[in-house]
């Protein structure tokens, strides 16, 4: 079934790879015009932006760091300009690392819940102006956050926060007609599965499908489709929820 966002105007950040990437051009295709963030400039940045040129729409495709609070002003700032208002938002520019609990630096806690958490809070306040009435922000969470993880204390902990962050906007933010929900990602399989020994990514593969109902992991088309719906207007009456989009672990 195809979702039409025909003319919506979205914003996703942290577009140029991975799930966002997938939003991204979902999105495009779906009819949406979208503006997007990026960090480091590269070979992905680019063929992005030669992606969205095979769509119809007004797509921008913008460097910020969303972990920088600046950075996240002036985004908005150009997404105004460039837009004047918004129906969507994705919150979905995320890192991790893996790094035992007694020996985290206190600036890795910092990188990790800025760009986690902290940037969703910034994202979603500066755009609060743009937002029209009946319109639709996606936080990115993650399964792990309510599963718990060793070695990621720091990102489960950003990522359960975004659960906080949505429910009290959902409520906040609902008589303004504006919803607020989370997109909780299992195992998802993304570019970064190319990059590693095939050996690891068979292993990781092997070793996460047997956790789902499925027997295997996500596709990033399979992580978008549930963000397209809860930007769609099918989803108008669905607000402060969490949808685990985890294959059934
Ligand atoms: P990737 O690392 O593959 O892609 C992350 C994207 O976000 C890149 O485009 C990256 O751009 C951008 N980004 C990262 N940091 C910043 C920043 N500070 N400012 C702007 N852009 C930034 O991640 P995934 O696609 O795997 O993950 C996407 C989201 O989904 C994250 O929130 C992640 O926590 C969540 N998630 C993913 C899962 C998975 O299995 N893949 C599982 C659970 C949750 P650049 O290259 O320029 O840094």
């Amino acid at each position: 079934m195809e979702i039409a966002l025909q003319g919506k105007r979205v914003l996703v950040t942290g577009g140029s790879r991975g799930i966002g990437r997938g939003i991204v051009l979902a999105a495009a295709r779906a009819g949406a015009n979208v503006v997007t963030c990026y960090r480091q400039e590269g070979e992905a940045v680019e063929s992005l932006k030669a992606a969205l040129k095979e769509t119809s729409g007004d797509h921008h495709v913008l460097r910020a760091d969303v972990g920088e609070i600046a950075h996240v002003d002036q985004l908005l700032a150009e997404t105004k300009e460039r837009f004047g208002s918004l129906d969507g938002v994705v919150n979905n520019a995320g890192v991790i690392s893996h790094i035992p609990f007694a020996e985290l630096p206190a600036d890795e806690w910092s990188r990790v819940v800025d760009t986690n958490l902290t940037a969703a809070y910034r994202v979603i306040q500066q755009s609060l102006p743009l937002l029209n009435q009946g319109s639709s922000i996606v936080n990115i969470g993650s399964r792990g956050a309510a599963a718990g993880i060793p070695l990621r204390a720091h990102y489960t902990a950003a990522k359960a926060a975004m659960i906080g962050l949505t429910r009290s906007l959902a409520k906040e933010l609902g008589p303004r007609g504006i919803r607020v929900n989370v997109v909780a990602p299992g195992v998802i399989e993304t570019e970064a599965f190319d990059t590693m020994p095939a050996e690891r990514a068979a292993g990781l593969r092997a070793t996460y499908a047997q956790k789902t109902a499925l027997a295997r992991l996500g596709t990033v088309d399979e992580l978008a489709g549930p963000v397209l719906f809860l930007i769609s207007d099918l989803s108008r009456y669905v607000t402060g929820e969490t949808v685990n989009v985890d294959g059934g672990i």
